[in-house]
């Protein structure tokens, strides 16, 4: 079942998109060669929990962390570590949410751990523009299909695939609402979107095949041809006016 927000909702869910913004903005910042992805989440804690707000991942279905840390072969659903110390020339994505007076958010962005081949960089930059692509599509009167259509299109377009097995998902009160908002699709197809829809949007890119596999600790999900893959995704309110992005500053 979707479930609707009426614009003072939307407009409620704006806190816990600034916030979810802010953590994944500081944890950025911090990120460096030489510091463990523990560290990562021990910032992005302290900055959600200093403003009053709860980390939407912390205890999610037994997620330990308040941010997901995915290195380079890493899709999603990395769990933090002392152990895992970033190197330069790493990618990682860092997925983090929010929850304020009830609401959730959720953004993720793949950061460059000092200076990376031009061949990360560019995956970056196309997975980015595939969300982006994917945001626009999310208006009243368009499909589901039209956003996952946008995302595959630019993804494969420069030989990239698109991770099949996990998806965008609508955004409210529950971190996982309904739909399951797919990166592949095709156009005018699937549910309709109408105006009060909120979508978590979330593209995750393989520069190398598809497949993805789940690790031994039941989380991690790394590619099978252990090449670099990257993910981004916004918090994102269909409105009469276009797009609505929520997790921003
Ligand atoms: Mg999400």
């Amino acid at each position: 079942m979707v479930v609707l927000k009426t614009s003072a909702e939307i407009d409620a869910m704006k806190e816990a998109g600034r916030l979810s913004a802010k953590a994944l903005r500081i944890v950025g910042e911090a990120i460096r060669p030489g510091i463990s992805t523990l560290e990562l989440d021990a910032l992005a804690e302290e900055v959600i929990r200093a403003e009053g707000g709860i980390p939407a991942f912390k205890g999610y279905g037994g997620f330990p962390g308040t941010i997901c840390a995915s290195v380079n072969e890493e899709v999603v659903h990395g769990i933090p570590s002392a152990k895992k110390i970033l190197r330069a020339g790493d990618i990682i994505s860092i997925d983090t949410g929010a929850i304020v007076e009830g609401w959730v958010g959720d953004n993720a962005h793949t950061f460059p751990v000092g200076k990376i081949t031009p061949e990360n960089k560019h995956l970056l930059a196309v997975t980015e523009q595939s969300m982006w692509a994917g945001i626009d599509a999310a208006r009243p009167g368009n499909h589901l299909g039209d956003i996952g259509f946008a995302i595959q299109s630019i993804a494969e377009r420069a030989g990239y695939s698109v991770v099949r097995e996990y998806t965008g998902h609508g955004i409210g009160r529950e971190m996982h609402e309904d739909p399951s908002v797919f990166n592949f699709g095709r156009k005018h197809t699937g549910l309709e979107l109408c105006v009060g829809m909120v979508l978590a949007i979330e593209p995750m890119i393989n520069r190398g095949k598809r497949k993805v596999r789940t690790m031994s600790d039941g989380w991690l999900v790394c590619t099978r041809d252990g090449k670099p893959s990257a993910h981004f995704e916004k918090t994102v309110a269909i409105t009469a006016d276009g797009p609505v992005v929520l997790t921003q500053e």
